[in-house]
């Protein structure tokens, strides 16, 4: 598999693209390196002459989390950041320690999915969608279980949460979580596992369009009723291992 690092460069010349910043590096003098995502050439790494100090001409542009038109220019040497104009610095998910620590949480997951994977424009998008529903307010538990959810349906390895895992059937009632995924009850019976209570809940946050979910989200508060959204990430980053 071709990592992202070892992606062809581009011809010598201009270009501009919309992404974001996964991350950034100090290098030398006044310079920074950026790892930029941006649509149609996924991952790169980008030198950002001139970042640094009070001269720092790119402004909010570099800061990690942001999205930016991005004005770069393929010399001989590299790829180099002439200009960027700010499209959402989320400032209001910054401000939250605890969203903010989703967040950041999801863009290492990204990060580390790219570096194995080529095709990125649909992952852009669903890093996008779970910046505007972390911006939107809707508890971070739920959107971080959809980003989870919903990139390794991206990448073919998400579990369905509409049919059983071994016989390939509708769940029906009181479906069991297994290592694969969900089983119906007839497939689960056998297992120790306590029946899935909550499907519904998980279903939603999962599949609902961006639209319908931030609506529905908003209306979930943060109680324990809630709490079991922790469980369910940790059982989806369990399927990520399959996927290197
Ligand atoms: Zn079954």
């Amino acid at each position: 598999m071709i990592s992202a690092y070892e992606t062809s460069k581009l011809p010598q010349g201009y270009y501009t693209y919309g992404g974001t910043v996964l991350l950034r590096r100090d290098t030398c003098g006044s310079s920074q390196s950026l790892l930029l995502f941006m649509r149609d050439i996924g991952m790169r790494w980008v030198s950002a002459p001139g970042a640094t100090g009070r001269k720092n001409r790119f402004g909010g542009a570099i800061e990690p989390m942001a999205w930016a038109e991005f004005h770069l220019f393929q010399s001989v040497k590299g790829l180099y950041l002439q200009s960027a104009e700010v499209r959402e610095d989320f400032l209001a998910v910054r401000s939250s320690p605890k969203r903010l620590l989703a967040s950041m949480r999801c863009y290492k997951r990204v990060k580390q999915t790219l570096m194995a994977e080529h095709e990125s424009n649909q992952i852009l998008v669903i890093l996008w969608n779970t910046m505007l529903a972390f911006n939107e307010n809707c508890p971070e538990q739920i959107v971080e279980y959809r980003f989870n959810w919903r990139l390794l349906k991206a990448l073919g390895l998400a579990p369905s949460l509409q049919s059983c895992c071994e016989c390939g059937l509708p769940l029906g009632e009181e479906p069991r979580w297994s290592s694969n995924g969900l089983l119906c009850s007839r497939c689960g019976s056998g297992t120790a596992n306590k029946p899935v209570r909550e499907l519904l809940d998980i279903q939603r946050a999962a599949m609902l369009d961006h639209h319908r979910f931030v609506q529905w989200a908003k209306k979930q508060t943060y109680n324990d009723n809630m709490n079991f959204f922790g469980e369910y990430i940790k059982k989806l980053i369990i399927f990520f291992t399959n996927f290197s």
